[in-house]
């Protein structure tokens, strides 16, 4: 059984097919399904997905990408502390790809404490999206030495991925992994322990090969356990088993 810990159905993209593409899912060995939120409306949302489908758990939090139109971080406590199927506070984090402004980088950082503090009093695990803000991300992570979670999408290098480890992190791996110049992510995927990795499409984003370009759904996580399987030179099934596990142990999951 599959688990997909980091997909985004509350994305326009699944208008069209959504119920039926979701109730697809256990019967093509995908089990688990946690959607984070990127702000209030689509944190709301992926509780409502928690709450029909028995397969499914959600996240709630701010993007780092979405601020801009204001921060309602006692909505999101309540959410999170009104639906016992959050299970995590996420994504947060900082994207200094998107955004170049000094003030603004810095308001990131800012709701990104506040959200890391917001975790720890609900002793909610966080989920993590940085881009290229390597440094500044680890370091608000080490400032929260009660906090777990995990990095998704990872880009880092794998010295940060030790620092990550030390910390109480595990590593999170898209479709990347399967693209022809993903170098050092299987540097990364070589260097962690199976038993710190997990799995994710990140749909509708990040398509694998050979689907790249596609709207991505949970389908397709299989190609993320195949591509880990292949590095590691272990099996497919022990890489679907242990990181399924992981997901499950870290976000409380039965
Ligand atoms: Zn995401």
């Amino acid at each position: 059984m599959l688990f997909d810990t980091h997909a985004h159905y509350d994305d326009g993209r699944f208008d069209e097919d959504r119920d039926a593409l979701l109730r697809s899912m256990p019967e093509n060995g995908v089990g688990l399904i946690l959607n984070p939120g990127c702000d209030l409306a689509t944190s709301r949302t992926a509780v409502s997905f928690a709450e029909t489908y028995d397969f499914m758990y959600a996240a709630v939090g701010y993007h780092p990408e979405n601020l801009e139109n204001g921060v309602d971080l006692d909505a999101i406590r309540t959410l999170a502390e009104a639906h016992p199927k959050v299970r995590a506070i996420g994504e947060i984090g900082l994207d200094y790809y998107w955004e170049k402004d000094a003030e603004k980088r810095a308001y990131q950082r800012e709701i990104f404490r506040s959200q890391m503090v917001l975790a720890e009093a609900l002793s909610l695990p966080v989920i993590v999206h940085d881009r290229d803000a390597h440094a500044d991300c680890l370091a608000i992570t080490q400032e929260f030495a009660n906090v777990r979670g995990v990095y998704h999408c990872y880009a880092g290098s794998a010295e940060m991925a030790h620092e990550l480890l030390n910390a109480g992190y595990y590593i999170s791996f898209t479709g990347v992994i399967t693209f022809k110049n993903a170098r050092k992510a299987i540097e990364v995927i070589r260097a962690v322990p199976l038993d710190r990795l997990m799995i994710e499409t990140d749909s509708p984003y990040m398509a694998p090969e050979p689907y790249r370009g596609r709207r991505n759904s949970s389908l397709y996580v299989h190609r993320m356990a195949e591509t880990i399987a292949e590095i590691k030179d272990i099996s497919t099934a022990e890489v679907e088993r242990v990181t399924t596990e992981n997901g499950k142990k870290l976000f409380s999951i039965d």
